[in-house]
């Protein structure tokens, strides 16, 4: 039930756990976290609390630059390791994080095994992974615009790509969700405290609406393509 996403120069584990500490109010069953270190995406979920995730991380964290955490209300398929965030396609060439309801999940899944896709979890969220891998034209921005096209629900998503380790794409449809803007970083979140201590300088984002993030810059647009302006909006208050 809750999302933040990160790129820039520090490491960003850290940054995604105790952003979603933030969000831990909102309620959740599992948590999990997908980092890129520019060569390839690594996973990490599990159900229960974040202590879990972050036990299963100790071992062996993940390091990298990039980054993608959630934590996980279900709403499609019980609490479990399997059905928690991020998912990923078979190649895992693209990692994706959820909020919301994907309405059309059961048609768009029966299209996919049709084409020979195989599930692994009983999400609506995998879809939209298998989507991004079925409808991949090399370019994350427009894959991402294309799949989303299919979805018909509610959706807040923080999407990577393996092909393009400085960008990270968000997107949101009746599922909160903000960008928020750093010195040589930028994040994704469902709510401004999960990224409060590190920016007061946000964009809230309206439905139908997408941010491509780098960690120098950040476009806005609507799913179309259609450029948005918007005016950065100033954190005054306190956690
Ligand atoms: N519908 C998705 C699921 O059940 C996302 C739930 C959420 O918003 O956390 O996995």
């Amino acid at each position: 039930c809750g999302i933040v996403g990160y790129i820039g120069e520090k490491e960003a584990q850290p940054i995604l756990l105790e952003g979603l500490s933030k969000l831990e109010y909102r309620g959740y069953d599992s948590a999990g976290v997908a980092i890129f270190n520019g060569e390839w995406i690594r996973v990490e979920k599990s159900k229960g609390r974040l202590v879990d995730l972050e036990g299963k991380l100790k071992s062996a964290g993940l390091s990298g630059n990039v980054g993608i955490g959630h934590t996980r209300w279900a709403t499609h398929g019980k609490p479990s390791d399997q059905n928690s965030h991020p998912h990923t396609d078979e190649q895992s060439q693209f990692a994706v994080v959820h909020n919301g309801i994907i309405e059309n999940y059961l048609e768009l899944k029966e299209e996919l095994i049709g084409k020979g896709y195989t599930f692994t979890s009983e999400t609506d969220t995998e879809v939209i992974a298998k989507l991004l891998a079925d409808l991949n034209d090399g370019d994350l921005v427009s894959t991402v615009q294309k799949a989303v096209a299919r979805l018909h629900g509610a959706y807040a998503l923080g999407v990577l790509s393996v092909k393009e380790p400085g960008r990270l794409v968000a997107v949101r449809y009746a599922s909160p969700l903000v960008i928020g803007l750093g010195n040589g970083e930028n994040f994704i979140a469902s709510d401004i405290p999960a990224i409060l201590k590190h920016t007061r300088d946000v964009y809230i984002l309206e439905d139908g609406e997408m941010a491509i993030l780098e960690k120098d810059r950040v476009q806005l647009m609507k799913i179309d393509g259609t450029p948005v302006e918007r005016d950065t909006l100033r954190v005054t208050w306190d956690l």
